[in-house]
């Protein structure tokens, strides 16, 4: 059992700069599809990674982020399509390359680190091409990178979930690889711990250069450590673009979803637009008749004085910190809008207030997606 508190993991990692540069090669997926069974966990993706580039694949559970990982990594076969490492097929039947010899570093979500080695003896183990002396250097090198020199000798039960990341990180980037392929290497991290480990990863990523792919299914991860996110549905790329990008101008209902709480409220395009107990809405690219969902973003909403813009009753309140969170009851809806209010200011329950809407955070999607 893995220690969980402990005053070692906060410790500072090791100085910035120390870890050695790799030299990034480009990495490609050309219409892969992988099949187990009857099931398609991959259906048809192509995706390009540029040298140095740092990619999330996110999506919920299931959605074959893993899977696309794996055939990256070579420890999976694709059914059909092609895997490219600089270029070169190295997935095709008689090209095939094995694993250890992709030049690709691997930090698994469970870490995975041999339970009989110590720290040093985990890392030095990705090091085969070096000679003894040479290994046990750059092992030592890479551990004081991730601030665990004093632990070195120490073997994995000794250590906390957070130490074991790192050591699972330092062996993936002591041989310098090329391309760096990490699942989920946040999610068994308390959230005190993680934002530390996730700058810190990053820090190291930049500094190694390495092109990156980091598996997560949590929307901020992706957020703070990627160039690009692909965001997947049951097997397919559904949006791929920067944080921004996918923020600001989601593809899909689905991708919105992803990347915040929304308000939705469901309607029909009539004359190009969607009409709603909190206003019209321009349906662009909908067609006539079609169902809509009109979704507004927490922040599309600003409570002003009763008897100004849209009238709302506040129906409930929760203190939330820097904001309270109102729950307000406006006309034609069926349950209240969650409502944002910044103090200094106080709105009680029971409060006639006004709400603004601002069109700029209102999205409207096809209610039903393909
Ligand atoms: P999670 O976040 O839960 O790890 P994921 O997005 O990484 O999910 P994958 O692990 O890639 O998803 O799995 C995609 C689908 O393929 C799932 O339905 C999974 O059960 C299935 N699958 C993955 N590997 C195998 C396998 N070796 N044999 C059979 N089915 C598999």
């Amino acid at each position: 059992m893995a220690r969980t508190d402990g005053m070692t993991q906060w410790l500072g990692w090791g100085r910035r700069g120390t870890a050695g540069a790799a030299i990034p090669v480009s990495l490609g997926f050309e219409n892969v599809t992988q099949r187990f069974g009857e099931l398609t966990a991959l259906d048809d993706v192509s995706l390009s990674v540029a040298p140095g580039e740092t990619v999330a694949l996110l999506g919920h559970s299931g959605c074959g982020k893993t899977t696309l990982l794996r055939l990256a990594a070579g420890v999976e076969r694709p059914s059909a399509g092609r895997v490219l490492l600089e270029g070169r097929d190295v997935s095709a039947p008689g090209r095939f390359v094995e694993p250890e010899d992709r030049g690709v570093g691997l930090v698994f979500q469970d870490y995975a680190l041999f339970p009989h080695l110590s720290v040093l003896e985990n890392v030095r183990f990705g090091l085969r091409g070096l000679g003894e002396a040479q290994a046990v250097t750059a092992a030592e090198r890479a551990i004081a990178r991730v601030g665990l020199a004093h632990l070195a000798g120490a073997y994995p039960h000794m250590l906390s979930g957070g130490e074991q990341q790192r050591v699972a990180l330092a062996r993936a980037v002591a041989p310098r690889p090329g391309v760096l392929l990490m699942d989920e290497p946040f999610s068994n991290l308390d959230r005190r711990l993680r934002d530390t480990v996730r700058d810190e990863t990053m820090s190291l990523l930049q500094e190694i250069g390495a092109t990156s792919i980091i598996v997560t299914h949590d929307p901020e991860d992706a957020m703070r450590v990627a160039d690009r996110i692909v965001l997947m549905r049951q097997g397919r790329i559904v949006q791929a673009g920067t944080a921004e990008e996918l923020y600001r101008r989601p593809a899909s209902l689905f991708a919105a979803r992803f990347f915040c709480d929304l308000e939705e409220i469901e309607g029909v395009v009539r004359n190009g637009a969607v009409e709603t107990p909190i206003g019209r809405f321009e349906a662009a690219g909908l067609a006539e008749g079609e169902q809509a969902v009109v979704c507004a973003r927490p922040q599309a909403f600003r409570v002003v004085p009763k008897g100004f813009c849209l009238a709302g009753r506040v129906v409930g309140r929760r203190f939330l910190g820097e904001v309270d969170q109102l729950h307000v009851a406006v006309n034609g809806l069926d349950a209240p809008l969650a409502v944002r209010f910044a103090r200094p200011g106080r709105v009680e329950e029971g409060a006639e207030v006004g709400l603004d809407i601002d069109g700029d955070e209102v999205l409207v999607f096809a209610a039903v997606e393909p």
